[in-house]
């Protein structure tokens, strides 16, 4: 989603006649848009502000903008505590940001301009940075209030776009050439329950999936709890959408996942992960998981390792607890030294690699088609298999970007497979 706001805020400044420059120190505007998800995004806003006072110093007509979940956060605490600060805009006025920046060279006053809610987002007039490829969001906000999370707070009561505006969209983008979507929500199987006609995930899914043209559809994040057999059936059933399920487990463990407020358990998530590999053929599924959350005892962390060592994801992003000031699992009692958190952590992310490397080294010998989405280290070139597997490997032509090639697979590692041209 971060990624998403990005594009619209370098879109939207190239509109206002902005280049993109990509040397700090000699820009007329500077823009960090912030993560708040852990505690270390705030840290490394105040790391970049910190050198960013010093071009300031040089160049006094610099304007300095911080938006995003972390500005949406701290509000003027952010021109308090850095008054070289010219900007601070959330989550929902990125729209806004020609009026803010033309009032703020004309007033010579610094703004910070931070709705709570809304919609700000016209998606008929973004044209996004890939030629190939697009994040298409489809809901904003999350309802969930997961114990340990920021979002809600920072993106909003989850609102859905429109149908007709996400179909039209992307037939536009179609049409110019874009051949993957990403569809972006923070619960994408909540998508359309706040609707005037409700629209459930899988029938938006259904009919972005006719349109002509459209030769992949990725979608994330699935929250456990709202995946329906529907949403199963209909990946299984369409070409076109991808075999790939991002499904964040967070715990292994029964009492962590309650006070996680998560409303589902081990067993349901098991039987979840069995009927979609049972029914959607090789099927990736990929997951996020917190070790150290307030409570959490080894018996814990072992049920997470446990669940792990059950499912085999293919990939899993992994994250020590972080505190998040407002939050309800900032008010729980955290035990567990970081040492022992620093501990279980790396136990996890062997056990996790060790996996993944054996699953990626099933896909040796094998064909795939790939889509090519860039350069990788060493001139060689980077893509992705239909499960959203990461693909290096050399090739003898060089306009490739974009375009769909077939690949025979010829090592594996941990986080991407190898391939040669066939
Ligand atoms: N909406 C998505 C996730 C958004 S945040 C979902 O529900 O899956 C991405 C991931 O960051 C989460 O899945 C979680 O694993 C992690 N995360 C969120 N808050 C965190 C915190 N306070 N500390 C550590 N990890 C956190
Ligand atoms: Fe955060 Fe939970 Fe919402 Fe995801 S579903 S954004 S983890 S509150």
């Amino acid at each position: 989603m971060n990624e998403f706001d990005s594009e619209r805020i370098e879109f939207i400044l190239k509109q206002m006649g902005y280049k993109r420059e990509n040397n700090p120190g000699i820009s007329d505007l500077i823009i960090i848009n912030t993560c708040a998800v852990r505690e270390k995004a705030k840290n490394k806003l105040y790391g970049h502000l910190g050198r960013y006072k010093e071009y300031k110093i040089k160049n006094s007509s610099m304007l300095i903008c911080v938006g995003g979940c972390t500005a949406q956060n701290l509000k003027e605490q952010i021109l308090d505590d850095f008054p070289f600060v010219d900007i601070v805009f959330g989550t929902h006025n990125i729209s806004s940001l020609p009026l803010i920046i033309e009032k703020r060279l004309k007033d010579n006053k610094k703004i910070c301009s931070i709705s709570e809610e809304g919609f700000d987002y016209d998606l008929k007039k973004f044209k996004k940075t890939y030629d190939f490829k697009s994040y298409i969001p489809i809901s904003i906000g999350c309802n969930n209030f997961c114990s340990y999370c920021i979002v809600p707070f920072v993106r909003g009561k989850e609102i859905s776009i429109k149908p007709e505006l996400i179909l039209e969209n992307i037939k536009r983008l179609v049409q110019t050439g874009v051949a993957e979507v990403t569809l972006v929500g923070q619960n994408v199987n909540s998508y359309g329950k706040d609707l005037e006609n409700i629209v459930t995930f899988s029938e938006i899914l259904a009919d972005i999936s006719e349109i002509r043209g459209l030769k992949r559809i990725r979608f994330m994040t699935s929250h456990p709890k709202d995946l329906s057999s529907d949403l199963i059936d209909i990946i299984a059933s369409r070409d076109n959408i991808m075999p790939h399920i991002h499904l964040p487990l967070q715990s292994g463990s029964d009492r962590i996942l309650k006070l996680m407020n998560r409303h589902y358990t081990r067993d349901s998530f098991l039987k979840l992960t069995e009927q979609i590999r049972k029914n959607i053929d090789n099927c990736a599924i990929t997951t996020d998981i917190i070790v150290g959350f307030p409570g959490e005892e080894e018996k814990d962390f072992y049920d997470t390792l446990d669940m792990v060592q059950r499912i085999r994801f293919d990939r899993a992003f992994t994250f020590i607890y972080s505190k998040r000031e407002g939050t309800k699992a900032a008010e729980f009692d955290d035990r567990m030294s970081l040492k022992m958190k620093k501990y279980f952590f790396k136990e996890l992310v062997d056990v996790q690699n060790k996996i993944s490397f054996e699953r990626n080294q099933c896909k040796i010998g094998n064909r795939y088609e790939v889509l090519v989405e860039g350069k990788g280290p060493k001139g060689t070139f980077e893509g992705r298999l239909e499960d959203s597997t990461l693909v290096n490997f050399e090739y003898n032509e060089n306009d490739i970007i974009g375009k769909f090639i077939n690949l025979k697979i010829t090592d594996a590692k941990s986080f991407y497979l190898k391939g040669i041209k066939i």
